[in-house]
């Protein structure tokens, strides 16, 4: 198999692949990892995956073993011939050679796919974890789980709650929409090249319906995105500093008092629900 290290790099080193800082390529070379992705990610012989970035198919090798089909979408033409040979002896994969941004990921699996959902799996390139997570969170992708690899910090971010240094605009999207689990830690070391930060893996499940209700989440979103604009101000000051709200300091220190909340609070105190509240409030006004 392709993790063992002397495999990578005679697969690497006879097609005279050179990586590509700009396409985030870091593959990995750890097979205990891979073992926790497909636990994490629950597997089995009727799952059907995506995977985002199959560089040179490591994880692809495994996830083929474990799961009924694969799907995997790669941007590197040059890594094209390369899975074509490291995946040979697999007739349930299918690569796709493009974007992941600009993929329609809904009729990846046929035009059933709506009724047959998939998980999505991936040692994600770390220059463009959160447009794709949150693209994926945001489409009515029928994806039931994205369990990642990406950079730690961001790891922390995803799964932080209210008053933590992590907490954040990206805590509450995430947490929005999904119910993130961290499965892994992972050092540097497990990947070549590696990377110069930690990684971890996280699984984020994908809620049935979002976790809180609100009137308009764009709206509540945009407010979120205010209130850490400048985390160190309190909510009202950073919010209505923020443009493209047009709410006054005032209208927002008045709906906090409403709420029951101090008006001098800052954006890192309040839970998801109390953004909702706050957001609905402020539509009232
Ligand atoms: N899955 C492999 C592994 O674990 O060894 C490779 C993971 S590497 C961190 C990320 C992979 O994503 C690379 O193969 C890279 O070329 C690919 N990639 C980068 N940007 C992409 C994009 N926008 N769409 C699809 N694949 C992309």
């Amino acid at each position: 198999m392709l993790s063992n290290p002397q495999e990578t790099i005679k697969v690497i080193q006879e097609n005279n692949f050179t990586f590509h800082k700009k396409y985030g390529q870091n593959f990995l070379i750890d097979s205990h990892v891979i073992d926790k992705i497909i636990a994490a990610a629950e597997i089995d012989k009727d799952t059907k995956v995506l995977e985002i970035g199959p560089g040179i198919g490591t994880l692809t090798q495994y996830l083929a073993e474990a799961a009924k089909e694969v799907v995997a979408v790669e941007i590197d033409d040059k890594l094209i011939p390369i899975l074509d040979k490291t995946l040979a002896e697999y007739d349930n994969v299918r690569i796709i050679h493009g974007d992941i941004l600009k993929q329609d990921i809904a009729s990846i699996f046929g035009d059933d796919s709506f009724k047959n959902s998939f998980k999505i799996v991936a040692n994600l390139p770390y220059y463009i974890t959160t447009p794709i997570i949150m693209s994926l969170l945001e489409s009515n992708v029928p994806a039931e789980s994205i369990t990642v690899m990406i950079q730690k910090e961001v790891a922390e971010r995803m799964k932080a709650t209210p008053g933590s240094k992590d907490y954040g605009a990206l805590s509450l999207a995430v947490q929005y929409y999904a119910e993130p689990y961290l499965a892994a830690n992972v050092p540097p070391n497990c990947f070549m090249p590696r990377p110069n930060v930690g990684s971890a893996v996280i699984r984020l499940k994908r809620l049935a319906v979002p976790s809180v209700e609100v009137k308009d989440d764009k709206q509540m979103f945009k407010l979120i995105r205010g209130a850490f604009n400048q985390r160190r101000k309190t909510l009202a000051n950073a919010v209505s500093n923020f443009e493209g709200l047009s709410y006054s300091r005032q209208d927002v220190e008045e709906a906090l008092t409403k709420l029951g909340l101090d008006p001098r609070v800052r954006g890192e105190a309040l839970s998801l629900e109390q953004f909702a509240a706050l957001s609905d409030a402020l539509s009232d006004d």
